[in-house]
């Protein structure tokens, strides 16, 4: 990704540009990785993959940077997949903690508990699409563990571990995750 000095990172999410930034960092060495701190985009896609593109679409056509952009959430098995690309918006509140408590509601008594966090990353430059996807499987705790991380973190064990993703420290997490996967994946595809 050398050719592409600056390159802006489509997402709001302060903890989402934290993971991002330890995750590229090694895999980009010397680009500089700008914030973005234009207007969200309506997310109206129906995949991952979709969403990611309005996304880094909508960051470059603000800067005129390359621009790299994830979506992401977690897929429950007993709930048909869901919430999946709703994840940030399951509740309807869109706070992490209320998220949590409906999805622990949505499982009370399941024995299939099932789910995978799944990451879409894409980079668009120019006429130039790249895309990745990952997923991290596992299972859905049946109470909040850890106090590290975001978003469904404390509910999400996966597979192997024996903790949750919000008892890893950030590198554990950052070298695991669906989000280093995809971008792994991404970077790949420059090389
Ligand atoms: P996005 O910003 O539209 O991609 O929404 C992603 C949502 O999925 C977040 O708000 C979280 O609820 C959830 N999510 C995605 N990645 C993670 C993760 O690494 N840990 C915990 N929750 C995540």
């Amino acid at each position: 990704m050398a050719r592409f000095p600056r390159i802006v990172l489509a997402t709001g999410n302060a903890h989402k540009v934290a993971e991002l930034r330890a995750i590229l960092e090694p895999l980009l060495p010397g680009v500089e990785l700008v914030p973005y701190g234009g207007p969200s985009p309506v997310e109206d896609g129906d995949t991952f993959v979709a969403n990611a593109l309005i996304k880094a679409r909508a960051a470059a056509q603000a800067t005129g940077l390359p621009a790299l952009a994830d979506d992401s959430g977690i897929a429950v098995d007993a709930l048909g997949g869901a919430p999946g690309i709703h994840s940030a918006r399951f509740s309807g509140t869109g706070r992490d903690d209320d998220n949590r408590a409906l999805l622990l509601e949505r499982l009370r008594g399941a024995e299939d508990r099932r789910a995978r966090f799944v990451c879409a990353a894409v980079l668009v430059a120019g006429e130039e699409r790249l895309e990745a996807e990952a997923v991290w499987p596992g299972v859905v705790l049946e109470a909040e563990r850890g106090e590290g991380g975001f978003g469904y973190d404390p509910l999400f064990e996966p597979d192997g571990l024996g903790v949750s993703v919000a008892e890893l420290t950030p590198e554990q997490k950052n070298t695991r995750s669906h989000r280093a996967q995809a971008f792994r994946r991404l970077a790949e595809q420059l090389d």
